[in-house]
């Protein structure tokens, strides 16, 4: 069998930090600092700092791409507050669905969550799934039973062979990893992205199911990343806390260059 070669990603997540005024020059200082080849870079601001940051980057280096952190499940209507699908395209061409702190927040269920992906890829967004187990499952040993759950859920809707999935990626972020400082290990997230492509596969994937690529997100630094990229089913990070330093994604990102050139010279 021919080796495939994913996509080595490395999203930024910056959550609720930075505002419209600041967000552009921090994009531009770390597109500077992240010129890597053969690395899907992403930066996921707020919504309001949508504009700034694809301005800035339209402008210092195209080559980084600009997410959103939500989307509405409706494409449009009496919604206060909510951004759809549509409204996002031209400010973003990713869209992070089904983050945890959505799902604690506001409690995002799995099928609405499916819907999400529904309306993002219908609108031509490419999206990053998260899915991911609290602290006491992974103690029960129940990770891949509530990454199935998860998987199915969301993912029920969606027609595998449908080529608006051609985009899809999967984040696995333990919740007990995201911004506490304590990261799963490389092993056991190499783990879980095998056990969420034997979930895609089931659900009529097949092979596609390899060609997804899978990130892990929680606690990620540039001490640490090295630990999941030499796991070979690991294919990035989605990057929260250390996002916004740009020293941090400086490291992450040319450590994530190093195995974009090892992985590419392998296929
Ligand atoms: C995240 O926001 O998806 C995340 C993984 O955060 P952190 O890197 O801060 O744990």
């Amino acid at each position: 069998m021919i080796p495939r070669m994913r996509d080595v990603i490395v999203a930024a997540n910056w959550k609720m930090h930075t505002t419209p005024f600041d967000a552009g020059d921090l994009a531009r200082t770390i597109a500077a600092r992240t010129r890597v080849s053969g690395v899907t870079r992403v930066i996921c601001p707020p919504f309001t700092g949508l504009a700034a940051v694809r301005d800035a980057l339209a402008e210092s280096d195209p080559d980084v791409e600009v997410g959103a952190q939500n989307v509405h499940h409706e494409l449009q209507g009496a919604y206060t507050g909510e951004v759809s699908a549509p409204m996002l395209v031209g400010l973003a061409t990713w869209v992070i669905v089904g983050h945890s702190e959505r799902r604690r927040d506001a409690a995002e269920s799995d099928e609405l969550i499916g819907r999400k992906l529904g309306r993002a890829t219908d609108a031509g967004l490419r999206p990053i799934l998260c899915v991911g187990e609290q602290l006491a499952e992974r103690d029960a040993g129940q990770q891949e039973a509530v990454v199935d759950r998860q998987l199915r859920g969301a993912l029920m809707e969606l027609d595998p062979a449908g080529p608006r999935m051609a985009g899809l990626v999967i984040a696995y972020e333990p919740v007990w990893a995201i911004g506490t400082g304590r990261n799963a290990s490389g092993r056991d997230a190499a783990a879980m992205a095998t056990a969420i492509r034997a979930v895609l596969a089931g659900l009529g994937w097949g092979a596609a199911a390899e060609d997804v690529p899978v990130l892990y997100g929680g606690s990620v630094t540039s001490a640490n990343i090295a630990e999941f990229l030499a796991e070979p089913s690991l294919d990035g990070a989605l990057v929260g806390g250390a996002s916004l330093k740009p020293d941090e994604m400086a490291g992450i990102v040319a450590r994530a260059g190093l195995t974009a050139a090892a992985r590419g010279a392998a296929v």
